[in-house]
């Protein structure tokens, strides 16, 4: 008798995808190392939430017997006057993750293809694949690129659009590289795109970006329809465990979104903790400052060690070891400190670190052989 196995049941778009990599297993590794873990492996915001924020969410846990609203007006009217862009025009969803992945179901399927960047965040093709549509990945920019090592490569990503390609999947910055191209670089980009294609531009780490000739795609959201930028409160909002995160489209475009969400995907403790974070201007902008000082602190001491470190304008740093890296991160494992490797990514001579406390970015200094 054969054994059950459901794996030979999975449809079509489902057998072809794996199991999401969830790196270390975190809680057994706090039991592990106690007070001595650096958790710098995950992009968080080492300042936690705002204070407000909390507040916000212990109020809300009372009214946690009732559902959420599935509309999410409140948080909805809020980031409309932040953003200035009408409520219609936005979408809520269970982290940016969740937004990612819908817009492909929504939009594309067997009969489409979806381009995206080699190097790029790793949930562009995991959205394609979940649709049963027809990757193409175009080949990043070379490791000596002086501005974007390893970047996006906007001019071969036009290129390679066709007749059946449904969805453009662009991160600025990107994660894991930490690269970014700046506003006139989108604006020819986008100009050379065909109306009936959706450009995603995943601005997860918007809040953090500070640099000239960078602001964000939603300038040139009122000239092209067929733009979506996503963004998320998991990184310099510090509330990556709440899972929010939301899209500026078209009215249409959300529209159709709306067909397939699940009704009440963003729980309500999470919908008044967003609102509350977006009030508060002076946690976040203690996070952009924090982060950006820690920031340029570790490179310079990363660097001054003979580390090189790719440009960033994130909360992390892509190291660029040009050689295997599983040795470091196993040695910096061994002393309880956690960073991404990025043999998964196809990039195994690098290591993704993120910014985290103080005490914990001297902690990895410490532990580098
Ligand atoms: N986009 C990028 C570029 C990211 O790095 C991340 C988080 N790693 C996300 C989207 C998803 O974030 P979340 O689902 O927490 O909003």
């Amino acid at each position: 008798m054969s054994e059950f196995d459901a794996a030979k049941l999975a449809n079509a778009a489902t057998a072809r995808l794996r199991n999401y990599d969830p790196g270390h297993d975190l809680p057994a590794l706090r039991k592990r190392f106690g007070a001595q873990i650096a958790e710098l492996g995950s992009n968080e915001n080492p300042l936690g939430p705002s204070p407000r924020a909390l507040g916000a969410m212990r109020d809300a846990l009372n009214e946690s017997f009732r559902y959420p609203d599935p509309r999410g007006a409140s948080l909805k009217a809020a980031l409309a006057e932040h953003l200035g862009a009408g409520p219609e025009r936005i979408g809520l969803g269970n982290g940016s993750h969740e937004l990612l992945m819908l817009i492909a179901q929504c939009f594309a399927d067997a009969a489409h293809s979806v381009v995206f960047s080699q190097f790029g965040f790793a949930v562009f093709p995991i959205a394609t694949a979940a649709a049963g549509a027809q990757p193409v990945c175009v080949p990043a920019l070379p490791r000596e690129h002086p501005h974007a090592p390893f970047g996006h490569d906007l001019a071969a990503m036009a290129k390679a659009v066709r007749a059946d390609t449904r969805i453009v999947y662009l991160a600025n910055p990107n994660n894991p590289t930490g690269t970014w191209f700046g506003d006139a670089a989108l604006a020819d980009f986008i100009a050379r795109i065909p109306r009936d294609v959706l450009v995603v531009v995943d601005e997860a780490y918007h809040e953090y970006v500070d640099a000239p000739g960078l602001s964000t795609a939603l300038r040139f959201a009122d000239d092209y329809p067929n733009l979506i930028v996503t963004r998320t409160f998991s990184k310099a909002y510090g509330l990556a465990g709440l899972r929010v995160g939301y899209l500026v489209a078209d009215a249409s475009v959300i529209a159709v979104l709306e067909r397939l969400r699940e009704s009440f995907n963003v729980n309500a403790i999470a919908l008044a903790g967003a609102e509350a974070a977006l009030t508060d201007r002076e946690h976040l902008a203690r996070s952009r400052e924090f982060n950006h000082s820690e920031r340029e602190w570790l490179r310079g001491e990363l660097t001054s060690r003979g580390y090189r470190c790719l440009p960033s304008l994130t909360n992390f740093l892509m190291l660029d070891l040009a050689r295997e890296a599983s040795d470091l991160e196993r040695h910096l494992f061994e002393r309880g400190v956690i960073v991404r490797p990025m043999g998964g990514y196809g990039l195994p001579q690098t290591l993704r670190i993120s910014v985290g406390s103080h005490v914990e970015n001297q902690r990895l200094l410490d532990a580098l052989p």
